[in-house]
């Protein structure tokens, strides 16, 4: 099991991130015209394929400034809420992991606490009011607790994609209380939020990324 996740990793991440939001722009899209103003989805796929336009210009060397590069991308380039917050989300990330080559098991739950924190502290949401919060709290939990009994990187992402995928169905039957669907009250029940569906789908690329980085993890046994 891969105890340490590396540069290359967060390199393909941001690849298989960018892939998954594309392949599922009008699932997103779809889920936020149910609720909202229908661009989640192509908010997010020009924020990520600006991303990799970025990622292809120059290699960087640590987690830290991919997660950065990120976070400047998409605060610049994705309007709506979820820009900004996906861009606090990575930019504190990246300040927890600061000039790290390699982020352990318990760094990496760090990271996504810190995440986390981020797009509270920016939208002021919390766990129940449909938002992508619902995915990201349980998902924090679930890495803390892997994290804590001394599992590497790869097992606290997983960790935490699954949390994030049962912690976005868990907003089907909630009621809005933040962002543009709130507007609509008592009708957005019944729907799933998309920010919760994008973050897990984020989650799941990070999963995947692993695998994908392969030689660059090193496949080491390093908690
Ligand atoms: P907009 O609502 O401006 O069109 P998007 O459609 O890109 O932006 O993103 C909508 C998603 O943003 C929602 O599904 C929700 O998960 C998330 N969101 C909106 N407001 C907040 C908030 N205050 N805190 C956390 N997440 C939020
Ligand atoms: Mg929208």
């Amino acid at each position: 099991m891969t105890g340490i996740v590396d540069a290359a990793w967060a390199d393909a991440w941001l690849r298989a991130a960018a892939a998954v939001i594309s392949e599922h722009r009008k699932e997103l899209n779809d889920l936020d015209r149910a609720i909202g103003d229908g661009d989640h989805g192509e908010n997010l796929d020009r924020g990520f394929a600006a991303i990799v336009e970025k990622l292809d210009e120059s290699p960087l060397f640590t987690p830290g400034a991919y997660f950065k590069l990120a976070a400047m991308t998409l605060m610049s380039k994705v309007g709506g809420a979820a820009g900004p917050l996906y861009g606090t989300a990575y930019l504190r990330a990246a300040t927890t992991c600061g000039d790290a080559k390699e982020i352990d098991g318990a760094k990496l739950a760090e990271a996504l606490a810190a995440a986390r924190d981020g797009v509270v502290a920016r939208g002021k949401a919390e766990v129940g009011d449909k938002t992508m919060i619902d995915a990201w709290t349980p998902a924090v939990d679930a890495a803390a607790e892997a994290a804590g009994n001394g599992t590497g990187a790869a097992e606290v992402l997983k960790a935490a994609a699954q949390a994030a995928q049962t912690g976005a169905e868990s907003t089907d039957p909630l009621v809005a209380r933040k962002g543009r669907a709130s507007y609509l009250a008592e009708r957005s029940a019944g729907h799933r939020d998309p920010g919760a569906v994008s973050s897990a789908l984020l989650l799941q690329a990070a999963v995947d990324a692993i695998e994908q980085a392969g030689a660059g993890n090193g496949g080491t046994d390093k908690a």
